[in-house]
């Protein structure tokens, strides 16, 4: 298989991190025989410094015509006073806009090894904690008409919340997808006992899941959801949510698994070019200092493997890798134990080429 992936090495330990991460993905083509190329993309501050603008068009022009974006991530205090539309992250929303990705994808995986940074009881990380969530985009109530209004002598705030069938049924496809591509359980989540958008939502859910007699459904309220996702998140596989809803559980989701460090995210459209990255920021307070961690942004590569070039196994092989490097006992400093545990402290370099030396073709 030959791709181009566009790579956007962004501000503070971004570099570094998409460094290690462009290493392991040569390593998967060596092993695998893929050919992928790679277009360096300016945005965030570096590129103001250079273009005088956070992603110039012919910057989002090349990741339009890449077969996937790798991002590590943008900003930093020296862009602190940069105009409101100049900043960093206006590049990386006009990114997403242009790139019409509708779909926010964040897995919640707890690796064993790492159990003990869990602030979830033993018990409940012993039964292991893998899940994706799928977050509607672009819908829902951050875009609906905002107003404020003056009535009866006092300020009364407006937030529109409107779905229509056609924005469920494309972030429904998203989640039946993954669901296939993973254990085949699908929970939808929604407020319908309320809410008439999450009655639409609910109706055009079921609607779907005719067309993936594979994948199992199941409904669940918003607030339950909140509940089990620290009662027992075992139960979950993969869960679809609208755009508010899953603001708010992806974050619990994150925080229930120990290490910003570890967690990759994708965001994808109606094409297989889908913008990959880790959820943490630049960092700016370790940039330059080889202590960052690597692995989500590794783990970002290995989900644009599985996701927009379907290259399953080779996506197993870098999850592996991983997995095997955490055995060894070698940890980044965010992930090193407060105790002394035979832990071997690396750097973001070294992190990196200890999951190269253990990838293997599975
Ligand atoms: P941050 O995620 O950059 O850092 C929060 C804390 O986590 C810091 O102590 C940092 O050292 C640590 N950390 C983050 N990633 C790490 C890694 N891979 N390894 C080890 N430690 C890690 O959040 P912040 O400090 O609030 O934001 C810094 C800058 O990043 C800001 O300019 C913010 O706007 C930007 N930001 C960008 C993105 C993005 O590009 N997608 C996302 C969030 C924040």
């Amino acid at each position: 298989m030959t791709r181009n992936i566009a790579l956007i090495r962004g501000d503070g330990i971004g570099p570094e991190i998409v460094e290690q991460a462009l290493l392991v993905l040569n390593k998967v083509a060596a092993l695998y025989g893929h050919t992928f190329t790679y277009t360096d993309v300016d945005m965030g501050g570096n590129a103001i410094d250079k273009w005088g603008d956070p992603l110039p068009q012919e910057m989002l022009q090349k990741c339009l015509d890449s077969d996937s974006v790798l991002l590590g991530a943008v900003g930093g205090p020296k862009w602190n006073d940069v105009p409101g539309p100049m900043r960093p992250e206006k590049g990386l929303l006009r990114l997403r806009a242009g790139m019409g990705v509708y779909s926010n994808n964040r897995p919640a995986k707890i690796w064993p090894q790492l159990a003990s940074a869990s602030p979830l009881k033993q018990e409940i990380v012993d039964k292991g904690i893998d899940f994706l969530i799928v977050r509607e985009l672009t819908g829902g109530i951050y875009f609906g008409k905002h107003e404020t209004l003056h009535q009866d002598g006092e300020s009364v705030a407006v937030d529109e919340l409107r779905y229509s069938e056609s924005e469920i049924r494309r972030i429904g496809r998203i989640g039946f997808e993954s669901a296939r591509k993973r254990r085949g359980k699908l929970c939808s989540v929604e407020k319908s006992n309320v809410l008439d958008s999450s009655r639409l939502w609910k109706k055009v859910m079921h609607e779907l899941a005719e067309e993936y007699p594979d994948v199992t459904l199941s409904d669940m309220l918003v607030d339950n959801c909140a509940m089990q996702i620290v009662k027992d998140p075992s139960q979950f596989d993969v869960i679809v949510t609208e755009n508010m809803f899953g603001d708010i559980l992806s974050d619990e989701a994150s925080m229930i698994t120990g290490s910003i460090g570890m967690i990759p995210s994708s965001s994808l459209g109606d094409t297989t070019c889908g913008l990959y990255e880790p959820i943490h920021g630049s960092a700016p307070d370790i940039a330059g200092k080889d202590i960052a961690n690597p692995i989500g942004t590794i783990l970002a590569a290995a989900m644009m493997l599985r996701y927009s070039f379907d290259l399953a196994a080779e996506a197993d092989a870098i999850e592996s890798a991983v997995s095997a490097v955490l055995d060894q006992g070698y940890r980044t400093a965010d992930i090193l134990p407060d105790q002394a545990t035979g832990c071997i402290k690396v750097g973001c370099k070294e992190m990196g080429r200890l999951i190269i030396e253990n990838l293997t073709k599975g």
